[in-house]
């Protein structure tokens, strides 16, 4: 295993953004988990199984599935679906799908081979607490609820979608509520992981502030 920095935190954090940043600078292969729920959901979604199907459905439904990452993008079955993950619904399905064990058992490996060969930022719910529990480093990065919202409705509307900012907000605190309190792997800060509360403080300071918190 190379060296790992987990970074963990709810919808709308900046994780992304600031893990990409934070990988730059180190040099460090960036590792966005929530592409792989995004375009696994989507897959399933596309087979026709709900997240409410029995284990054995959603096993057998995964079954040889081929998702690939290749730098920024993300491939399905050979499709680049780099742009397609990144609705809202997309998310909603990743989110819905994401608490099924066999979804996430799938995952598992996945994630961990990633750093069998590269140094990695890895960002998502259960880093720090699941997938790479001794991992380098680990920070837990968060914003109040209507700052994440802002940022989500922003950048949505950059994208060119149709979003109200209450519908913004209400979005976050369903992902919010959802990803917390699921049965697996749920969305906590590991005892050991470093806080970082980015509502008052811009990407840029917040990178400065995980590279002066790395290991010597
Ligand atoms: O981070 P992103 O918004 O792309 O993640 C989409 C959804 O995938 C999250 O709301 C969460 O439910 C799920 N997810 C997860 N574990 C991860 C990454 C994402 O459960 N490591």
């Amino acid at each position: 295993m190379k060296r790992v920095v987990a970074i963990d935190g709810p919808s709308g954090a900046g994780k992304s953004t600031i893990s990409r940043m934070l990988a730059d600078r180190l040099g460090f292969q960036f590792l966005d988990t929530g592409a792989l729920y995004r375009a696994l959901g989507m897959y399933l979604d596309r087979k026709g199984i709900s997240h409410l199907d029995s284990d054995e459905v959603l096993s057998s439904g995964i079954g040889d599935v081929k998702i690939e990452l290749s730098g920024e993008k993300i491939f399905l079955e050979g499709q680049d679906v780099s742009g397609l993950i990144r609705t809202p619904a997309a998310g909603h399905l990743a989110s819905v799908f994401s608490a099924r064990r066999p979804v996430r058992e799938y995952l598992f490996s996945l994630q961990r081979n990633a750093a069998i060969k590269d140094d990695i930022v890895a960002e998502g719910r259960d880093m720090t607490t699941v997938v790479f529990p001794d991992a380098w480093a680990k920070f837990f990065l968060d914003a109040s609820v209507e700052e994440r919202a802002r940022r989500r409705y922003q950048q949505l509307l950059e994208k060119g979608m149709n979003i109200t900012m209450d519908q913004a907000l209400s979005d976050i605190r369903d992902r919010d509520q959802r990803d917390s309190n699921r049965d697996i792997a749920p969305l906590k800060k590991a005892e050991d992981s470093i806080l970082i509360d980015s509502t008052d403080i811009s990407i840029s300071e917040v990178v400065e502030e995980m590279l002066k918190k790395l290991p010597a």
